[in-house]
């Protein structure tokens, strides 16, 4: 049967992080192996390739943008739009200094060349079948791609799927670009093994049957639905498959080779996106990830380990990056003692959740994890509860704190001018960050409005008078395309100035806080900003300041026990129960004066102590 389709290749186009693998051509080509163990399957890590060719630094600098990146291969689709094109570039990358000098007509016509070359390279013929994962950035790329290769192999048959198609987009797509002959709609594993069955016994001129999850052109119709169809058990996934990665890696010269970081998954979807029992939506109100998969999906902890150590072994590299939206909440402690437990100097990364406890970031810790993403998004409840994240302020200062007293940086983002947010939202923002001054500086980003999120979904209750695509696809895109696609990233109208000027307060203050958290941490010896020793029964807290000497506290008896069993935050009744051996008023009084010296954070009458204990102390 495999016989009748030649072979099939994946394809990942720029500007995915050229230094990791991709998950998507790794895990889908593992499985479709797993499936069709006869049918040839090859992964182009397109992106790796003009990485190599244009320069790591250049590549990873245009890489991180979505608009500069997506504005290269825009010019070569839509030469006539070239001159909009070209602002949209400079404008976008004006807090860039090297690609804000950038030739731009110079870097198109260099990518133009790298990118025609490889395509002339490959005899796309002998393929039965070319798949698109298109992702964030890796739009105008798969496009300019998919355009060149139709044009000389009109009847090579394209699919596409990935990240920036949902709901009706797939649709859209297909009517606008007659080169995609098929769009997957969920995961691919099961659409495309689907199309690869059809495909064997069909010499594919046939009407394409129903496959749930994939939408497919037939003749001048479109057919199929948007439904879900993924692996319900993703356990029975095999490791993902990255050879093709690292061969192509092999062929570069010495100078130009380097050790990639490997992305790995635990899970799909989001737990926290979840429909509850009386049919209440949950979920980050801002978020649009998530929209191909339905529901929360798990590996098993041993599989998880024995899947790491498998993937550094044979690909002797130690740095990981989990690819996962939100690790799994009871599994995570096991999952990382037992990525510890290998006995390998792994160096990892993962997005978690402001609830995850000290205990797991603890054990992340010892695995290895270096690195997170918390999903903080406010420093205020009140506006946490607008973005309904189920978290507290004081729940994102403690696992901040906790992430600085392990060492583990954290890269997490601070979300302005989230519609209807107001005064009182800046307020309690400006307040807590006075209180985390002593943590890792949280990165500003304004509020983006995504296709699919429920601010999207629900947009008149939002307050948003008008949802449309955002005007940089007018710019990139010919009219006729921006008319007929809604894209990933939407505008709107509303109080926008307004919203500006109300969080303007804020970005000075972070940009304080950037300032004194590194001037505090420059010198030889690193020591915590706020930070406590214990003597047993009494505590010293050393307070660094900016441009001053540091402060010291002595807390004494009670008090020090007390101020560590608030190192979680605690509610005051359960201080109170904790500690009856002195009065309420006397525990309210040394809570408040602690509040008062910024050593404690106190919200609605819960109480975290703020120091953190060295790490080689805590550990002893
Ligand atoms: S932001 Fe994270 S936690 Fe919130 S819905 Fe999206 S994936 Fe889930």
């Amino acid at each position: 049967m495999a016989d009748r389709l030649k072979p099939i290749v994946l394809v990942s186009t720029p500007w995915p992080l050229y230094s990791r693998p991709s998950i998507q051509l790794g895990a889908l080509k593992a499985y479709l192996k797993s499936k069709f163990p006869k049918l040839q399957i090859k992964a182009l890590h397109l992106y790796l390739k003009v990485a190599e060719r244009i320069g790591y630094k250049l590549y990873h600098e245009i890489s991180e943008r979505t608009w500069p990146a997506e504005s290269i291969y825009a010019a070569l689709l839509f030469p006539k739009q070239l001159n909009e094109i070209k602002k949209v570039f400079y404008r976008e990358a004006k807090n860039n200094t090297g690609l804000r000098k950038t030739d731009f007509d110079a870097l198109t016509a260099r990518i133009k060349e790298v990118s025609d070359n490889m395509i002339k390279a490959i005899d796309w013929g002998k393929f039965g079948l070319v798949g698109f994962s298109i992702c964030l950035c890796q739009l105008t790329s798969s496009l300019y791609f998919i355009r060149k290769i139709k044009k000389s192999f009109p009847n090579l048959r394209i699919v596409t799927g990935g990240s920036v198609f949902a709901g009706d987009t797939i649709y859209q797509l297909l009517e606008t670009f007659s080169e995609i002959d098929y769009v997957v709609s969920s995961e691919g594993e099961l659409p495309v093994a689907g199309l690869i069955r059809y495909l064997m016994k069909s010499d594919g001129n046939s009407k394409t049957p129903s496959i749930p999850g994939l939408v497919s052109r037939n003749g001048s119709n479109i057919i199929g639905d948007v439904s879900f169809n993924q692996i319900n058990d993703i356990t029975s996934l095999p490791p993902p498959d990255y050879d093709d990665y690292f061969d192509l890696l092999k062929t570069f010269r010495p100078d130009k080779t380097f050790f990639p970081t490997l992305c790995a998954e635990i899970s799909r979807g989001c737990w926290w996106k979840s429909i509850t029992k009386s049919g209440e939506q949950k979920g980050c109100a801002f978020c649009n990830l998530n929209l191909q998969w339905s529901g929360y999906r798990k590996k098993r902890a041993k599989q998880v380990a024995s899947e790491i150590d498998y993937l550094t072994k044979k690909h002797k590299t130690l740095s990981i990056a989990f690819m996962d939206n939100l690790l799994p909440l009871r599994e995570s402690e096991e999952i990382f003692l037992r990525l510890h437990n290998l006995g390998k100097d792994l160096r990892m990364f993962a997005e978690i959740r402001a609830t995850t406890s000290y205990e797991v970031l603890k054990a992340m810790r010892l695995a290895g994890v270096e690195e997170v993403q918390i999903g903080i998004e406010a420093l205020s409840t009140r506006l946490l509860k607008k973005f309904n994240k189920g978290t507290t302020c004081i729940q994102n200062l403690e696992v901040m704190k906790h992430c600085e007293e392990l060492g583990i940086a954290d890269i997490s983002n601070l979300i302005l001018c989230f519609p209807g947010s107001d005064i009182t939202d800046v307020k309690e923002t400006l307040r807590a960050i006075d209180f985390a001054f002593p943590f890792h500086p949280l990165r500003v980003v304004n509020f983006w409005l995504g296709l699919g999120s429920p601010v999207w979904d629900n947009r008149h209750a939002s307050g948003l008078t008008a949802v449309f695509n955002h005007p940089n696809y007018a710019a990139l895109f010919p009219p006729d395309v921006f008319q007929s696609i809604s894209f990933m990233i939407q505008s709107f109208r509303m109080d926008r100035v307004y919203q500006k000027k109300l969080w303007q307060p804020v970005k000075k203050k972070v940009k304080a806080w950037k300032k004194s958290y590194a001037e505090l941490h420059s010198g030889l010896s690193y020591s915590p900003i706020l930070s406590f020793r214990d003597g047993g029964d009494f505590l010293i807290i050393r307070q660094k300041r900016p441009g001053a000497d540091p402060l010291t506290h002595r807390v004494n008896g009670i008090y020090r026990d007390i101020y560590l069993f608030c190192r979680t935050n605690r509610s005051l009744k359960r201080i109170i129960a904790n500690f009856p051996q002195i009065g309420e008023d006397r525990i309210i009084k040394f809570l408040k004066m602690m509040r008062s010296k910024r050593l404690i954070y106190e919200e609605n009458n819960r109480y975290l102590s703020l120091a953190v204990r060295p790490l080689e102390k805590e550990e002893k």
